[in-house]
């Protein structure tokens, strides 16, 4: 039988979630407590609900190439750096074409994630979700979180009271920023709680593979204790001033795409590529960090992936040549001449105005310079 998922979010991290859960056979059900998708990109006028949303003016500040889902490339009409309007639209593209929105149950919120009496055998979850005042109850095998980090606040510590900073100091350790690491059972991961210097996007569809392919047993993750003991130790080490803390920093982006891609076993082999397909792997290796190049081999492996990659250039030249261009192939018309020459001629001959008569007025001036003292002496005689 399908193993259940519970997906809570349906933003860009929560759908990529909902399409790995199917690409695995698992069976996935999806929690939004909004009545859409797209999460911060679905804009409002006003943010009732009291989520942070997409501003008006705003702008993609990752190019489409970079950000976009790695088996369904922009069309090579959106601009590269698009409005979030055009950005929501990609979305809703993206859930329609995998048919994802039969798994959403919207105006749901999550009220609750405990774990199951016999957990530490089954690894199961009791949820419990609010729709319209109604409370509803459901086991699942594993959930996803992916409600997103813009959704509170972020405060700095000094604006707590004192008892409450103790508190807020207790740090959650997430296993290559997805699972945390005190579970017996894998059974859950946080999806898209990641500062990335580069797409986010990308890096929430590459997790959710990986998560998945944890959820039925392909991949494993090191038992629960060792993780534990390490970040322990970790720890220490930085309050000893040996480590700088970079839990804050954000991770690099190519860096952190290849660790989770080798864990699933996508992370394309370079000089395996150059001897199968020297073109390609030109591309892969000196070209944009494109996530298709995740999707080259291994688990997961599309075969629009080559093709995606040799034609990126082509959908980023796309938008940039809107203007209609006449086929040069038919004859020009008297006009197109009028129109090509007309300018250039005109100027030209204004020039030549101007300059000839700068010459005549010289002309003229040194006449009457020489002709001056005769013009004295007969009039003096
Ligand atoms: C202003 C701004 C600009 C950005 N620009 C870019 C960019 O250009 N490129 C880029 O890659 N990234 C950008 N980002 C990063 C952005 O975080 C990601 O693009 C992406 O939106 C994260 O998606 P998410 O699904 O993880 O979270 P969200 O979009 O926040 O979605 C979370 C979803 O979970 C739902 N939810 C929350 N709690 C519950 C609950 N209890 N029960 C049920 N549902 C719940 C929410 O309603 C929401 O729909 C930007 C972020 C901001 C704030």
């Amino acid at each position: 039988m399908a193993k259940k998922v519970a997906v809570i979010g349906a933003g860009v991290s929560g759908l990529s979630s909902i399409k790995c859960c199917v690409d695995e056979d698992l069976e996935p059900t999806c929690f939004e407590r909004s009545d859409d998708i797209g999460g911060l990109w679905k804009f409002t006028e006003s943010s009732k609900d009291g989520m942070t949303r997409v501003y008006k003016s705003l702008v993609t500040n990752v190019c489409k190439e970079m950000s976009c889902y790695s088996d369904f490339p922009f069309h090579e009409d959106y601009p590269n750096f698009m409005n979030h309007e055009k950005f929501w639209d990609y979305l809703q593209e993206f859930a329609e074409h995998f048919d994802l929105l039969k798994y959403i149950q919207f105006k749901t919120t999550v009220c609750s994630i405990t774990k199951r009496p016999d957990f530490s055998e089954t690894g199961q979850w009791d949820v419990v979700t609010e729709t319209e005042g109604k409370q509803n109850r459901a086991v699942f095998d594993a959930v996803m979180v992916c409600t997103g980090h813009f959704l509170n606040p972020h405060l700095p510590l000094e604006a707590f009271p004192e008892p409450l900073k103790s508190l807020c100091t207790k740090k959650i350790f997430l296993y290559k920023q997805v699972f945390p690491l005190n579970l017996e059972r894998a059974t859950l991961a946080i999806i898209g709680l990641i500062g990335l210097k580069g797409s986010i996007l990308s890096g929430t569809e590459l997790q959710a593979r990986w998560v998945t392919r944890v959820f039925k047993g392909l991949c494993k993750i090191p038992p629960s204790q060792k993780l534990m003991m390490e970040a322990t130790e970790k720890e220490q080490l930085i309050k000893r001033g040996v480590f700088k803390d970079t839990s804050k920093d954000k991770f690099d982006y190519i860096a952190y795409m290849d660790d989770i891609a080798a864990c699933i076993g996508t992370k394309p082999s370079i000089p395996l590529l150059f001897l199968k397909d020297p073109r390609l792997a030109w591309e892969v290796f000196f070209g944009p960090c494109t996530p298709y190049q995740y999707r080259l081999m291994g688990p997961g492996k599309w075969d629009g992936a080559r093709n995606a990659i040799l034609t990126q250039w082509d959908r980023t030249l796309k938008p940039l040549k809107t203007r209609i261009v006449p086929d040069s192939s038919k004859p020009a018309s008297m006009s197109h001449y009028l129109k090509a020459w007309g300018a250039p001629v005109l100027l030209a001959s204004l020039l030549l105005i101007c300059k000839s008569s700068l010459f005549l007025k010289l002309v003229r001036d040194k006449l009457q310079d020489r002709m001056s003292p005769y013009l004295v002496s007969l009039w003096r005689g």
